[in-house]
């Protein structure tokens, strides 16, 4: 449907290994939702007040050291649990975006947040990871939230779990949603895909074929840990969010001196979050300019 609505303005990405340019990905203390999936961990978890304190506490700490920096930095929040139901997230979104070295400032969400606080970002700069639950809110509901974004020129990914009862509303959402949003599928954590399964999400995301299955990884060049980090509340650095290993703090500035190429130290990556800096797959090709949101270059459905 709706396919002539402009696409919104794209910045170029993060050159990773150019100048200073560092890529962040953020996750504070917040580990609450609003929403039930079966799936998931955090699902209809509650903060109490004194984590939602210290979570607004960590990012704003983050957003002010952000907004310090000299060289160019692009963020992807994301959090355990729904970030934007909380007004912080939301004004660090906005503060972040509207600053002009800020090259692109991302959230995962539900998007069961509104959407008219967008209108005061900057929007060559923000985009958001929307992830769609089908237990969890009507589809007319979802997709009149995607269109919100769509007309509002909010760069924006669509995505569902492959999980078998996602199939149907997966091919809806995919007919549905305009051809310049892309929608993609994640693989369900433990399940084997046979070819003919895998062929029927790839029918709907043609790019289904890089989550199907986990990728070997020990040994090969990631980006994260040089270009890309995984940084804590409390300021504690790590390459990425599945090595536990910590090669510094944010506000001490010790993590600076450890940025450097490193293989990656797992047997195997399997989260897109993760994976989509290994240097071999070259999904910064696939992803250009939309790497942390998830965005493909030139993205047009398929027919
Ligand atoms: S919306 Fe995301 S964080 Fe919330 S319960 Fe579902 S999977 Fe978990
Ligand atoms: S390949 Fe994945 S697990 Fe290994 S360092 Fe990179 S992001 Fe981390």
């Amino acid at each position: 449907m709706n396919d002539r609505i402009p696409l919104p303005l794209v910045t170029p990405d993060p050159a990773p290994r150019e100048g200073t340019h560092l890529s962040i990905l953020y996750r504070g203390p917040l580990a609450s939702c609003d929403y039930d999936c079966a799936y998931c961990p955090f699902a209809k978890r509650r903060d109490d007040p004194e984590r939602l304190r210290a979570d607004r506490a960590a990012l704003e700490r983050f957003t002010a050291w952000v907004a310090g920096r000299d060289h160019p930095v692009s963020v992807l929040f994301t959090p355990w649990g729904e970030a934007l139901v909380r007004s912080w997230y939301r004004g660090a979104m906005v503060e972040l975006s509207r600053l002009p070295h800020v090259r692109r400032v991302a959230v995962q969400t539900n998007l069961s947040c509104r959407t008219g606080w967008l209108a005061r970002a900057d929007l060559t700069r923000l985009a958001l990871w929307v992830t769609y639950h089908p237990s969890q809110v009507a589809y007319d509901r979802f997709l009149a939230k995607c269109r919100e974004l769509t007309e509002q020129g909010v760069r924006h990914s669509v995505g569902i779990v492959g999980h078998p009862d996602h199939l149907e509303p997966a091919r809806r959402l995919r007919a549905d949603l305009p051809a310049g949003t892309y929608l993609w599928v994640n693989a369900e954590e433990g399940r084997v895909y046979t070819d003919d399964e895998a062929a029927e999400w790839t029918a709907i995301d043609p790019l289904f074929g890089h989550s199907r299955f986990a990728h070997a990884s020990a040994g090969l060049p990631c980006r994260t840990g040089e270009s890309v980090v995984s940084v804590s509340g409390d300021g504690t650095v790590r390459r990425c969010h599945f090595i536990p290993e910590v090669i510094g703090n944010l506000y001490d500035g010790s993590f600076e001196s450890a940025l450097r190429p490193r293989p990656c130290p797992a047997a195997m990556c399997d989260c897109h979050i993760g994976y989509v800096h290994l240097e071999p797959l070259g999904l910064y090709d696939v992803f250009a300019g939309g790497v942390l949101e998830r965005i493909p270059a030139g993205w047009s459905a398929p027919a």
